[in-house]
């Protein structure tokens, strides 16, 4: 085995993901350790959850919890659509890249088709033309119009594209849906209600993102068409997504949402990107690839650089979206790691300049 799996890891930008629980969801979950209580989300600890939830987004929405996101996306997808259905996205969403076919298998079939745009973001006329190229029964139905927030490339759906995106969905009686690892920064990030970038701009079922976000494990699946959830309870039992010991996954949402520290999390990540990205900007050969606009910051850089820094035991990602180096920020990310960062960025790129 390597190293770094039996090593705590300090230098990392890789993701989100690699950070711990944050304190609230960890007393929360403690808190929720007393006694016996009753499995399979009829506890109070779930109740209270949901109910949090519906406040958060000023709805009486239906909420599920389930154990990640590609679970939360693919069932979600699953109950919008039949198996003859498709879904539209754009080509570097996390539901066509990185969930290893699980939509089309939940689904039973229903297919993903991927337009281009640029930033991350899906073109609207591009979306148009998915849907309207062919109308024939040999085509898979366009039902579902599927949107990241946060996206892929660290950009952010403004409230008005959401809107603009749903209406056209709707004109073509499509629904919408929201993969939202991590929503909490976009909410950060526009500084808006999040029912401004959900139901209110017409969306229909938002996965919303736990982990990344600092809990431990867990997703919460958010209907704000409650029909659409119908027997969604079944669909989570049978792919092995319904948690008996429930109340560990929704106590921490309760943490989460009453401390405000969904918020609160989203925001030090934000900030720590946005940090990076004024280090990095003044950097010779170092180019920013897209907008800053969440937790990430995407780099292209030479290959020479790329090697120098991870020599130096550096994490971070560079397959995802087209092909930079990604430094994601998350909760436990420090103003100190990010100028730790940025100090090897610039060590690595005037050692690749001393070997030309
Ligand atoms: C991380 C992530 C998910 C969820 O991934 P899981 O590993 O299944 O929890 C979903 N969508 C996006 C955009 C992500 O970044």
């Amino acid at each position: 085995m390597e190293k770094s799996k039996h090593q705590h890891i300090n230098n990392q930008f890789a993701s989100d993901n690699y950070a711990g629980i944050c304190p609230e969801a960890w007393q929360a979950m403690q808190a929720a350790n007393s006694g016996f209580v009753s499995s399979y989300g009829d506890d109070l600890w779930t109740e209270r959850a949901c109910e949090l939830l519906r406040q958060v987004f000023e709805t009486d929405c239906q909420v599920f919890f389930v154990f990640n996101g590609t679970a939360a996306n693919s069932l979600a997808l699953a109950s919008l659509c039949r198996s003859y259905h498709s879904v539209i996205c754009h080509e570097l969403a996390h539901v066509e890249t990185d969930e290893c076919g699980a939509p089309e298998f939940f689904s039973n079939g229903t297919k993903l088709l991927h337009v281009d745009g640029p930033g991350g973001k899906f073109d609207l006329a591009e979306v148009e033309r998915a849907i309207t190229r062919r109308s024939d029964i040999h085509y898979p139905r366009p039902k579902v119009l599927s949107l990241t927030q946060v996206t892929e490339v660290g950009t952010v759906y403004t409230p008005d594209e959401i809107r603009a995106a749903s209406q056209l969905a709707r004109q073509y009686g499509m629904k919408v849906h929201i993969d939202g690892a991590r929503f909490a920064n976009a909410v950060v990030s526009l500084d808006v209600a999040p029912a401004d970038i959900s139901w209110r701009a017409g969306v229909d079922v938002l996965c919303l993102g736990g982990a990344k976000n600092g809990m431990a494990v867990g997703e919460a699946v958010v209907f704000f068409d409650r029909e659409l959830a119908h027997e969604f309870d079944y669909r989570c039992k049978q792919a092995g997504q319904l948690a008996s010991k429930m109340r560990f996954i929704s106590a921490p949402w309760i943490g989460m949402l009453e401390s405000g520290a969904w918020l609160k999390n989203a925001r030090q990540a934000n900030a720590c990107a946005a940090l990076l990205e004024e280090q990095l900007s003044g950097i010779e050969g170092i180019h920013i690839m897209y907008p800053r606009q969440a937790n990430s910051v995407f780099v292209a850089m030479p290959e020479s650089v790329t090697v120098a820094l991870r020599a130096a035991g550096w994490h971070f990602y560079s397959f995802i979206g087209s092909g930079g180096a990604r430094f994601m920020c998350s909760w436990q990310t420090t103003e100190q790691d990010v100028l730790q960062l940025a100090e090897a960025l610039r060590l690595a790129v005037s050692s690749a300049d001393r070997r030309k």
